[in-house]
């Protein structure tokens, strides 16, 4: 195994939450071998530091501690030594979320980007991880679950899995414990699903049914001659929590954290709103398996997950993939019509609440993701827009605008399918080629036959708002503002604090803005009658648009007065609606959405 990287992972301590890991290096560089640990997560665009986690850690050769310095916050460097080296270190995990690693007596979650430090200029051979099961008559019935091929395991069993490189190692998060498991099959290849935590009465039938459904329209979509998935076996792997949502995605699996109360309940026949968006969850990060996990900004190919790693095209691999999750829920018969415009009403007053998407475009939005969409504060629906809303607003308009320009010859699936012949299908196999801005324009063109330069000039690098009434309407899709009939308010959006009444945000130019209202401030009192945590709206039901309030404020632990004005609620309220005639848009529209016959 001279040309291979060893590690050894054991669930040391779950109490105090710690793994221990052992890293082999059989060769190592002889300058000193360098390691270094990840400083994120693909799929996650912020800077989160794993190595912080790091509680100790220790070199040895033939049995002999060897020095290891420290060079910045994640990498180490071993002294010159010309026999293989041993690391052996302790981790701390208790990060309740599909990004980092979480350990305790109930289970074991770990991404390999933050518990396998990489060996510097040795990330192409072939890497191999014992996992160990935790000492104690506790763990016996534990299982394990994860996309990495088994080299000396039994599936589900501890044992030594192995991967290809580096890259396949840490995108293969591992999940242990007595977690429920189904299996089905998806156009003949295996997917598992492995839900963690307790759900009374889980109907895991009903589950495997509908993600059956997801996943084979998804396989269909981008190779609908061979139907073909590009993974062998893939693996859904949920934590059920009491309150939560999450996922990301990775190349032959996902990780996802859900409300218990999402999870269907045997006896529901109903799509319950929380079932549906967990669906709507599991359609999202399985589309990445293609869209981003494959097809990939070139800045991705490969990662450098030391640093940033800068793109515009979110929009593009998050928007589209937004767009895409929901609408392959009714493509495969999940949800009917009017749901799935239900849920493009929502995204689009959701985009149009917020006055930060007339000042940065999706393009920008992707690009500053780092600083700006994942660090988000009180001003940010003032001065972000969202690159996965907004940004599955342009998949939308975009498919649109080639459906009715190229009279029902072309679309989105199209361009996505050529994307996909051209970046994706060989990625792991061939060069790993990234797509640039440039490309993805000039591959929209050349596919569509159209000139779509002026269309990413406004609404993917401009902040104009996109018409979508207008692009609806030759798909039988009414739509209508509700925006006029709307009762007076004071243009903030507030949270609970305790049975306090906390302004979460000010939406610029509203009616609180004016009277100088700040975002973080207790309302304590309406023209002095007493505000709660539940009341506010009956309070102001009884006021219309142009009255003044006198509003009383805790702002720190100052008591302050303001006049507001009322003014109705600009809170847009588009609905749509699809019509059945004229016959040819109700088709028009069936084909978009699968929904004929
Ligand atoms: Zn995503």
């Amino acid at each position: 195994m001279k040309n291979t990287i060893q590690y050894t992972i054991l669930p040391k301590d779950p109490a105090a939450h710690l793994f221990e890991v052992t890293l082999t290096v059989p060769a190592p560089a002889a300058e000193g071998q360098v390691f270094v640990l990840p400083a994120w997560i693909p799929g996650s665009y912020m800077i989160r530091e794993f190595a912080r986690n790091i509680v100790r850690i220790s070199a040895a050769s033939q049995g002999k501690a060897i020095a290891l310095n420290k060079l910045d916050k994640h990498t180490w460097q071993a002294e010159p030594c010309d026999r293989s080296i041993t690391l052996t270190y302790e981790l701390y995990a208790w990060d309740l979320s599909v990004r980092a690693a979480h350990l305790d007596q109930t289970h074991g979650f770990f991404n390999g980007t933050s518990v396998f430090l990489a060996v510097q200029g040795k990330e192409h051979l072939p890497h191999v991880v014992e996992i160990q099961r935790p000492a104690g008559d506790l763990y016996q019935a534990w299982r394990v679950a994860t996309a990495l091929p088994e080299l000396k395991a039994k599936r589900y069993g501890f044992g030594t899995y192995i991967a290809a490189d580096y890259d396949e190692l840490i995108d293969s998060p591992v999940e242990m414990g007595t977690f429920e498991l189904a299996t089905f099959k998806a156009h003949g290849v295996p997917h598992d699903i492995v839900i963690t935590g307790r759900v009374p009465n889980l109907d895991m039938a009903r589950l495997t049914a509908d993600l059956k459904k997801v996943c084979e329209a998804q396989i269909a979509l981008f190779e609908p001659a061979s139907r073909r998935a590009p993974m062998k076996r893939y693996v859904f792997m949920t934590l059920a929590v009491g309150d939560g949502y999450g996922g990301l995605e990775h190349r032959a699996s996902t990780a996802l954290i859900c409300s218990r109360n999402d999870l269907p309940v045997k006896g529901q026949k109903e799509m319950s709103e929380g079932y549906r968006t967990y669906l709507g969850l599991c359609s999202h990060e399985y589309f990445h398996t293609w869209n981003v996990k494959r097809i990939k900004p070139d800045v991705f190919a490969p990662y450098d997950l030391r640093t940033e790693g800068y793109t515009t095209l979110l929009w593009l691999f998050e928007g589209f993939t937004s767009y895409y999750d929901d609408l392959m829920l009714v493509r495969s018969g999940l949800i009917d019509e009017a749901a799935y415009f239900k849920l493009i009403a929502k995204t689009v007053n959701g985009v149009l609440r917020g006055s930060g998407r007339t000042k940065q475009s999706v393009a920008e939005s992707s690009f500053d993701a780092w600083t700006k969409y994942y660090r988000q504060d009180e001003n940010s629906p003032n001065a972000i827009v969202s690159y996965y809303a907004k940004g599955s607003l342009v998949g939308l308009a975009l498919d649109l605008t080639i459906r009715a320009e190229t009279r029902g010859r072309k679309s989105l699936d199209d361009v996505m399918r050529t994307l996909w012949q051209r970046y994706g299908r060989e990625f792991y196999e061939g060069e790993g080629i990234g797509v640039s801005e440039a490309d993805v324009e000039a591959l929209f063109d050349e596919v569509t036959g159209l000139k779509l330069k002026r269309f990413f000039d406004r609404y993917v690098r401009g902040t104009e708002d996109i018409p979508l009434a207008r692009l609806l309407a030759p798909f039988g899709v009414e739509a209508a503002d509700g925006r006029k009939n709307q009762k007076p308010a004071l243009g903030i959006r507030t949270s609970k604090d305790g049975n306090d009444c906390k302004v979460a945000n000010v939406y610029e130019g509203g009616p609180a803005h004016e009277a100088g209202i700040s975002a973080g401030d207790i309302l304590i009192a309406i023209d002095g009658l007493r505000v709660s945590a539940t009341n506010l709206e009956a309070l102001l039901s009884r006021y219309k648009s142009g009255d003044d309030v006198v509003l009383h404020v805790f702002r720190r632990d100052e008591l302050m007065a303001f006049t507001a004005t009322l003014a109705s609620d600009e809170a847009p309220q588009l609905a749509f609606t699809p019509q059945s005639k004229p016959a040819a848009v109700a088709r028009a529209r069936a084909a978009w959405l699968g929904t004929a016959g």
